[in-house]
């Protein structure tokens, strides 16, 4: 038998620099193999984690190598090896390490090597940490000192967060569970105290949903608040979770958040015990490639907002513009008609996790589109089924059959567990949405439920548009996105110019749109551009504005089951119909 240990310390947190020593021992053979993962589960880039590993040594009598770029072999230790490395730990986001004298967030696949062979094998985990620093982590306490992951899967899915992070208890359904949020005196009470009590309405209607129980025995959530950035990441027993010290500020920044919540919960069942095939088991030196993330993300995502509006925390209206603003960027993404939804889950490696300018004229996002079509099966299934099933039986015999039983989902098994679930067929939609980049007809389905989808350019919007998007760089417009067969597209205008003028109109800081005012589509204006130290002309043909303010408005004249549909799926009918609306 062997054994592992790691014990991990941090003497000088404000050079970012983390000691570990791993002990192995008992059988130890000849020759191990240690690897660090290259991709945490969850996130679906190789991140070469390895390269912030610095001076990795072994004791003697052992000898170590470096074979590749995250393994080394290490031999001749006899029954005790104990090797020694540095991690250096500087980015804070909720898949990368991150420690500064006010705190450690600790990711396992940054941090812990594993053993080619052995990836079964338990460890034990020592933190020792600056003195007034306390360590949260989802992992059990060990008998002795320390922590205990039963194999290397948990013990790479259990972040740490040691600090003077505030920690605030609670039970749901008998269980424990905690947040940890830091900087710990960046949100006050009424709000942690709001944030909790809605986390433990969301967690009790996402059991419901997988039919009754949590799926684990305690929880941990680590909340950072950071303008840095806004992010989650699933584990099986915590979520890590960055979001901006403004979110308890507005109502929209709160609903974010709890979404956010609602979304790394929801993961705890879909994707870390419900799991497809192409993730199973996570193989943490390649790629895992499954087509099935427009499910694992987008129904995730749906179920994000839904579940809110199950639990009562938005209503109807605010449900409606969320979904709306998932439509609107559908619709505004060219490339839905270039990659097929689960060919963008299949290529999360290179296309999601890697945005480039060409992004969104080549690919579509599986988190929102795939919330979007997971919406719109919903719906269908509702209307084909005649009220009698739901996404949310799809979803509970998916639970039953393959999560809670610990069966991997065939990745060509949607279809079929989503026809029995609905007893009717469902291969159109899933070649129309899914297996297809064909555009999406939204009006029959909306109409059932006695919605119809708006769309219009904003009212300040000019009344004609170059067909790109600018970002301000220093307060020079610099062209951002080209959009497929757009003006700018076919006028030849290039990502990475500089718009310096429009029409003769100097651009003044980076509104472009104001050059625009008094011209129609069709018009064609000259646009003088900075590219790679030359100043080009270039004769643009004006588009009509874009049509990206989508509203999902109530039919007024809806017929009675349409408004009986619509209330089944958002719990009350809409407020445009009155209280008399549905019909008794
Ligand atoms: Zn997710």
């Amino acid at each position: 038998m062997l054994s592992v240990a790691h014990r991990v310390s941090i003497p000088a947190p404000h050079t970012h620099v983390v000691h570990v020593q791993t002990t192995i021992a008992g059988d130890v053979p000849d020759e191990l193999v240690l690897f660090m993962p290259v991709w945490t589960p969850g996130s679906y880039l190789v991140r070469e984690y390895s390269r912030h590993i610095e001076g990795l040594v072994a004791d003697a009598p052992a000898r170590v190598a470096k074979i590749r770029k995250n393994a080394w072999s290490v031999r001749g230790g006899g029954e005790r090896v104990v090797v020694r490395y540095r991690v250096y730990a500087n980015e804070l986001t909720v898949r990368t390490s991150h420690v500064d004298d006010s705190h450690a967030f600790l990711v396992g696949a940054a941090l812990f090597l594993g053993i080619e062979g052995h990836e079964t094998l338990g460890a034990r985990v020592e933190i020792e940490a600056p003195k007034e620093w306390r360590v949260t982590t989802s992992l059990p306490a060990s008998p002795g000192a320390g922590y205990e992951a039963p194999d290397f899967d948990t013990l790479i899915d259990a972040p740490f967060e040691i600090g003077t992070h505030r920690q605030e208890s609670f039970e749901v359904q008998g269980k424990p569970h905690r947040y940890s949020i830091w900087p710990a005196g960046l949100a006050g009470d009424a709000d942690v105290h709001r944030l909790v009590d809605d986390t433990r309405s969301i967690l009790a209607q996402e059991a419901s949903l997988f039919g009754g129980s949590l799926p684990y025995e305690a929880y941990d959530l680590l909340l950072h608040l950071s303008p840095r950035g806004r992010g989650g990441l699933e584990h099986a027993s915590s979520a890590a979770l960055i979001a901006s010290p403004s979110a308890f500020a507005t109502r929209d920044g709160y609903l974010d958040l709890l979404s956010l919540v609602a979304h790394e919960a929801f993961h705890a069942w879909n994707v870390k015990r419900l799991r497809p095939a192409g993730l199973t088991p996570y193989r943490y030196q390649e790629e895992c490639y499954t087509r099935l993330l427009w499910w694992f993300e987008g129904a995730t995502s749906y179920y994000d907002w839904r579940v809110l509006r199950m639990a009562r925390l938005c209503s109807v209206d605010e449900y409606l513009d969320h979904l709306a603003t998932e439509i609107g960027y559908v619709d505004q993404t060219p490339g839905r008609l270039v990659h097929p939804l689960e060919e963008a889950s299949f290529d999360a490696w290179i296309k999601l996790y890697r945005p480039d300018e060409n992004s969104a004229n080549s690919t579509v996002s599986y988190y929102r589109k795939g919330e979007v079509v997971c919406a719109l099966l919903d719906l269908e299934i509702r209307a084909r089924s005649n009220g009698k099933a739901s996404l949310d039986r799809a979803l509970a015999m998916l639970w039953e059959e393959y999560g809670a039983r610990r069966r991997a989902v065939p990745e060509d098994g949607m279809q079929a567990i989503f026809e029995r679930a609905a007893g009717v067929p469902l291969g159109d939609l899933f070649d129309a949405w899914i297996r297809s980049s064909s555009e999406i007809d939204f009006t029959p389905t909306l109409a059932r439920f006695g919605l119809t989808l708006e769309r219009t350019a904003r009212p300040d919007a000019a009344p004609c548009t170059l067909g790109l998007r600018v970002r301000n760089d220093g307060g020079r417009a610099t062209i951002a996105v080209v959009t497929r067969d757009g003006a700018a597209w076919r006028a030849g205008l290039d990502a990475g110019d500089e718009i310096v003028a429009v029409g003769g109109a100097r651009v003044e800081g980076a509104s472009v749109e104001v050059t625009l005012r008094g011209r129609a589509p069709g018009d064609t204006v000259d646009v003088v551009l900075a590219r790679d130290g030359r100043l080009l002309t270039r004769r643009v043909t004006l588009d009509p504005p874009r049509h990206d303010r989508v509203k999902l408005v109530a039919d007024r004249d809806a017929p009675p089951a349409a408004r009986d549909a619509f209330t089944a799926w958002l719990g009350e009918p809409h407020p445009a119909w009155g209280a008399g609306g549905a019909t008794p």
